[in-house]
């Protein structure tokens, strides 16, 4: 067996050890003589894994008791049009655009109210997160959105807009878990699991209490109201359960490693490694303003379209996975989540300086 360095934007890189321990449990967990893919939703031994899994989130992220942590299908996407079926009061939103992600949100919550972009960044290919401190907030916006860490661009909100009071809700998909979060700052904070969390097929939101009603719009399904999946602890139908067991794995390994603080200090390491080399480099460059720099995707070219496609080339067959950039950007990308170890991106540097070095 030999593991790659995967730099994948998502489905991505999770923790060995995780991955060991599922195996090491996979025919029979815990003496129940099955795989949790077997179980019951509504056995013992999956209520212990479901709510010892949301505890450890809310001990992670420090989630004040007036919020709700929802296990939810659909993934990311289908929050683009749970946000406004379930919030959508005035049916009047605020989108700042700052990437494609942003973009489909803001595009779905069109299908139901008056949706104002109040921001974007289109204009330079995304490569920078707008100024936020002085918007023309709707008065009557029921919330104000954004995309947090922007996973194709590899721009992050270093701070959040000044929503002027109104409620912010948040994509945080790419950036989940990556740092510490005042999550009081938020009525909901949303994210598909599988870029920094655990397996593809769940979102996990977050979400204010008062926010969480019957009050929604006319004709929304039973399965897109926040409150039914509330009321029913994430187990009004059946949910994804290996990924929660998954989730769960991963959030005591965070615990285990010391949590989001020791998070942020390796994620800075790791990044300021590659940003450090970018900046230095005669062939590679960054691609996003400096100060909007991500700690979790990293975009880069070299200028020239035929050298970037032998890089990636050159890179898989050195072992280091999954560098293509989004069609959109091209060049590469390194998507350097929590579970990359800081050797994966000491040997990607160490191969860029060397193809540098063969190819100036
Ligand atoms: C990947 C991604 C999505 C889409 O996630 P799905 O789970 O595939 O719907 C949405 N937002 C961001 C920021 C992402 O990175």
């Amino acid at each position: 067996m030999s593991r790659v360095y995967n730099f994948s934007a998502g489905p991505a890189v999770l923790p060995e050890e995780v991955l060991k321990e599922a195996q090491a449990e996979m025919l029979d967990y815990r003496g129940t003589g099955m795989s949790v893919m077997e179980m019951s939703h509504r056995s013992k031994a999956f209520d212990d894994i479901i709510k010892e899994a949301e505890q450890d989130l809310r001990d992670l992220m420090q989630i004040p008791d007036n919020y709700k942590v929802l296990f939810l299908q659909g993934g990311a996407s289908l929050q683009f049009a749970m946000i406004p079926m379930n919030l959508m009061k005035n049916r009047t939103a605020d989108y700042i655009v700052t990437g494609q992600w942003a973009k489909k949100a803001y595009q779905e919550a069109q299908k139901y109210g008056k949706v104002n972009k109040i921001a974007s960044s289109e204009d330079q290919t995304f490569s920078y997160i707008p100024d936020c401190s002085d918007l023309d907030i709707s008065p009557d916006a029921d919330y104000v959105y954004i995309c947090e860490n922007n996973t194709i661009y590899g721009t992050k909100f270093k701070t959040l807009p000044n929503t002027k009071g109104k409620d912010l809700v948040a994509d945080v998909s790419s950036c989940f878990l990556s740092e510490p979060v005042d999550v009081s700052k938020y009525a909901v904070i949303y994210g598909g699991v599988q870029k920094n969390i655990g397996p593809a097929g769940m979102v996990i939101a977050i979400v204010r209490d008062d926010l969480i009603t019957d009050d929604v719009l006319p004709g929304t399904p039973t399965m897109m109201k926040y409150k039914t999946h509330a009321d029913a602890g994430s187990l009004y139908n059946t949910p994804n359960c290996y990924c929660i067991y998954m989730c769960g794995k991963v959030f005591k390994w965070l615990k285990r490693m010391g949590g989001l603080e020791e998070m942020k200090r390796r994620n800075e390491e790791k990044a300021k490694i590659l940003y450090d080399f970018l900046d230095s480099s005669r062939m590679f460059k960054g691609t996003v303003r400096k100060e909007d720099r991500s700690l979790m995707n990293v975009p880069f070219v070299t200028g020239d379209e035929e050298l970037d496609a032998r890089f990636v080339k050159e890179a898989k067959a050195a072992g280091l996975e999954n560098l293509k950039g989004h069609r959109t950007v091209g060049g590469m990308r390194a998507s350097i989540y929590n579970a990359m170890p800081k050797e994966g991106v000491e040997a990607l540097v160490a191969f860029m300086k060397k193809f540098e070095e063969e190819n100036l």
